[in-house]
């Protein structure tokens, strides 16, 4: 799931993972998980999220190879927010054959603006990650978690000067990803946001699945 912070590839994630009953590896949220529970993360780590920065690829590359070996990535998994530089691409790449999964890249695309006014305004439950939006996927009681009653919060990293560099470290360092993928021979598809979440999420699971019987 490939895009700008914001674009939804965590909400899109979520409904692919219910309908492929295959695991959802985010690592943001996995490094927010690390940090709440200050496991093998360093305060510079923390700095640096907090402040929109990418974790340094070595740290989350061996996250992200370490948790595909468990048992719910046996039928496949869905890789959320990763990879992420050039550096991470290049090690996937190299990683996946082994895995024996069919690669599939789902490009999510959204103007700046959209997202800067997405962003910050979404809020997040600090203990299970369900994120809400103000507009689309609003909580049904107002700033309480619709799936364990916690008060939700907002991220640190969603303030609008943290959103403008995490932007520009997308342009910088994420979006040339896309060409490593694309290079590879990975089917990608582009797809365009402003539909209703639920809608997208339909386009995409049709796109995979063709891909998942194409390959079988
Ligand atoms: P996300 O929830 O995907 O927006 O990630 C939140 C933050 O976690 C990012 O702004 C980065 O600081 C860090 N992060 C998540 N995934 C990666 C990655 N693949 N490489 C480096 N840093 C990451």
């Amino acid at each position: 799931m490939f895009g700008p912070p914001g674009s939804g590839k965590g909400t899109q994630a979520k409904y692919l993972k219910d309908s492929l009953g295959i695991a959802h590896i985010s690592t943001g949220d996995m490094l927010r998980d690390r940090l709440a529970h200050e496991e093998g993360l360093s305060e510079k780590v923390a700095a640096l999220m907090r402040a929109g920065g990418l974790v340094p690829d070595e740290a989350v590359n061996e996250m992200v190879a370490e948790r595909t070996t468990q048992p719910d990535c046996d039928d496949g998994f869905i890789l959320d927010g990763y990879p992420r530089t050039v550096p991470q691409a290049k090690l996937l790449l190299r990683m996946l054959p082994r895995l024996e999964v069919t690669p599939v890249v789902i490009h999510l695309e959204v103007d700046y603006d959209v997202i800067i006014k997405r962003l910050s305004s979404r809020r997040q439950c600090p203990v299970c990650g369900a994120l809400y939006g103000a507009e689309a996927n609003a909580p049904r009681v107002p700033g309480i978690c619709g799936l364990d009653g916690t008060r939700l919060e907002g991220r640190e990293d969603d303030r609008p000067d943290v959103i403008r560099d995490r932007l520009e470290a997308y342009e910088k360092k994420t979006a040339p990803v896309l060409s490593i993928l694309r290079e590879a021979g990975y089917p990608c598809f582009d797809i365009r946001g402003g539909d209703a979440p639920e809608r997208i999420a339909a386009g995409i699971e049709g796109l995979v699945e063709a891909e998942l019987s194409k390959a079988a």
